[in-house]
């Protein structure tokens, strides 16, 4: 708690959290099943780092894709029905997952997963959100932290702090909460409709931006508008990224799919009974 009230209590400008892992890591008091612990232990790099220790394998496994969730706007239009999950539903959704026996991992441990370096839990699940809103912190991050849930959260880094859009604070106290950001583009913009020379600076500048402002190194992307192509993935591997989600449906992956990671979209429409069937029937 010293801890949290000292990150929470410090001014302008920003201090990168990096001390964080290893201050957390080394207290006795933290359980086993700590999100940030259990994620940050057994991460090195799944395509340079460490040795090999068993086969690539495949791997299935829901990474649900969520947007907004909160109350909808009176003006909303379709899209934003869509995109948004009511609170009340997305607390049924997480507690259904808690009931059921999910345990929520994180990307790195599926990167590892797949690599077949790492287990996963019987009932392993990824939770992600694309944007970056503000009503992620507000409405979604208390009732994951009361089902003992980590999810990761993909920001546009240019929005960080605009209305309606995370602010640094709130993207430093869920860092400390055990989420984890990772990095939605600069601006936004359709990466394949930008010249190839403008990648790496809507790419890497999120990145650095993100990392200053959680102190974690940012290692997956998020497609904006789901859009990629041959050269967008190359420029991710050469930066060693290691892997980014797409919003191609499925909860099959593998190695060769790093890059190409396939999410089931949760849709303002879902019922408990749609969403159920979403996660595969488990
Ligand atoms: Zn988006």
């Amino acid at each position: 708690m010293a801890l949290l009230a000292i990150v929470m209590g410090s001014a302008e400008p920003l201090v990168p959290i990096t001390h964080l892992t290893s201050a957390q890591t080394s207290a006795n008091s933290i359980p086993l099943t700590n999100p940030r612990f259990y994620n940050s232990e057994p991460l090195s790099d799944p395509f340079t780092g460490g040795e090999s220790l068993a086969a690539p394998t495949n791997v299935e496994l829901p990474i649900l894709m969520y947007h907004h969730v909160g109350e909808l706007p009176y003006n909303a239009d379709t899209i934003r029905r869509g995109l948004t999950v009511s609170t009340a539903n997305f607390e049924t959704q997480m507690r259904f997952l808690w009931e059921k026996g999910y345990k929520t991992v994180s990307l790195g441990t599926l990167l590892t997963a797949l690599q077949g370096r790492e287990g996963l839990p019987s009932q392993a699940i990824i939770l992600t959100f694309d944007d970056g809103y503000k009503d992620n912190f507000q409405n979604a991050y208390p009732i994951l932290k009361r089902y003992g849930f980590t999810a990761t959260f993909f920001v546009i880094a240019r929005y960080i702090g605009r209305p309606e859009y995370l602010s640094q604070e709130d993207i430093r106290e869920m860092v400390t909460g055990g989420m984890f950001v990772e990095a939605h583009g600069l601006t936004h913009i359709d990466l394949t409709t930008i010249p190839p020379a403008a990648l790496p600076k809507e790419i890497l500048e999120a990145r650095q931006n993100i990392e200053a402002y959680t102190g974690q190194q940012v290692r997956f992307f998020s497609y904006p508008s789901g859009r990629y192509n041959e050269t967008i993935i190359k420029v991710l591997r050469e930066n060693n990224f290691w892997g980014a989600v797409t919003t191609h449906y499925g909860r099959q992956h593998s190695l060769d799919d790093a890059f190409q990671l396939k999410r089931i979209r949760v849709s303002g429409s879902d019922s408990l009974a749609t969403f159920a069937a979403k996660l595969g029937g488990r």
